[in-house]
């Protein structure tokens, strides 16, 4: 089928067009650098420029496929989680298109969406899988039975989302936002063990009580002391050495706990989505430690990890495929849809 996804749920307008697996136009507007001087996402800020973006990116993404919007066969839209009226944009424009062409609508789930792109790189999703959920505001393993209905989370961080953790810490060394990427930058010419940092709920006694999920708020403390205190001996602060360490701390649980959930589910594939998937270290370190394990890693390329409009039209296009019911048209918003309602 040709599916139109449509996304809003953050700062990005995504629209992408696929044919079942096959990705033919991935169109992203993004209002970040809009956001970049108050430190974070504005809400409001997200919203407008969703609404001016919105027309210009559909025709973007058209034009871009070779297609005509009445060829589309159906729309899909992430109905949640994110930010409130950000998901309403996309939402309405998504039941405009819908009833316009008189196409059917599927509200997707954003959270499986960042696991169902990785079909447009790496062909059919090897199910039952296990999911590793990394983002700017989720940080989840997740055992896939079925990505368009069967998600089941085994653990979730604790605190904050890896993501978070980056941009925050990016903040303590005075690199913009979003962090991530520059901490990324900076790490690969720092040494990743100069500065010992906590590995969170790793202790024997924590994995019993949260083997699978995760903690990054001490490890982000432990970045602003270490920080504070350099600079209190008035020494300069190594940025290269900091961001490679505290990286370095963040890729070693999440890998560690990702390949023992899988392990532990019998699984031998591990699929790693969302944002902070585009991390470098992140990449070669799963392959590295997953390789020895027997278990096979999943990556879908850096453009595909960061929020897209191809990963909600690759769930629409299993959607469809797997003959999945069509959302209603009075479809909500939902900005704290959990992972696990992957049928809107
Ligand atoms: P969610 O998917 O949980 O709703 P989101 O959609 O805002 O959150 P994504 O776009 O999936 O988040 O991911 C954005 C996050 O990914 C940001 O926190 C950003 O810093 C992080 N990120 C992006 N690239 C990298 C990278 N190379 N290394 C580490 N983190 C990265
Ligand atoms: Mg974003
Ligand atoms: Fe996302």
């Amino acid at each position: 089928p040709l599916v139109l996804g449509i996304e809003t749920s953050c700062d990005e307008t995504g629209v992408g067009i696929v044919r079942g697996h096959e990705l033919l136009a991935d169109a992203v507007a993004s209002s970040v650098d809009e956001h970049a001087r108050f430190g974070g996402v504005v809400p409001e800020v997200a919203s407008r420029a969703h609404l001016e973006a919105m027309v210009p990116t559909i025709e973007r993404a058209c034009e871009t496929a070779g297609v005509r919007l009445h060829d589309v066969d159906a729309i899909a839209v992430t109905s949640g989680p994110g930010l409130a009226g950000a998901l309403l944009v996309g939402v309405a424009a998504a039941k405009a298109l819908s009833v316009g062409l008189g196409k059917p609508l599927y509200g997707v789930n954003h959270l499986a969406a960042h696991v169902a792109v990785d079909q447009l790189e790496h062909g059919p999703l090897p199910e039952p899988c296990l999911a590793l959920l990394v983002s700017g505001g989720h940080s989840s393993l997740l055992r896939v039975g079925d990505v368009t209905g069967d998600v089941d989370p085994l653990g979730s961080t604790i605190d904050d989302a890896a993501g978070e953790a980056f941009d925050k810490v990016a903040r303590l060394l005075g690199l913009p936002f979003p962090g991530g990427p520059h901490i990324d930058r900076a790490a690969r010419e720092g040494n990743t063990v100069a500065i010992d940092f906590p590995r969170g709920l790793t202790s024997r006694r924590d994995l019993e009580r949260h083997r699978f999920d995760f903690s990054f708020s001490g490890l982000k403390t432990a970045v602003a002391r270490w920080v504070e205190a350099r600079e209190r001996s008035g020494e300069p602060v190594p940025v290269h050495d900091v961001a490679a360490s505290f990286q370095e701390a963040v890729c070693d649980v999440l890998v560690r706990k990702a390949l023992d959930a899988a392990t532990s589910q019998g699984v031998d594939d591990l699929l790693i989505g969302g944002g902070v998937a585009a991390n470098s270290r992140l990449r070669v370190m799963a392959e590295e430690r997953a390789a020895s394990r027997g278990i096979r890693v999943r990556v879908p390329r850096p453009g595909l990890c960061t929020d897209n409009g191809a990963m909600v039209a690759a769930l629409g296009a299993e959607m469809v495929a797997r003959n999945r019911p069509a959302s209603a048209l009075d479809l909500p918003a939902d900005s704290s849809l959990p992972v696990t309602e992957v049928l809107v």
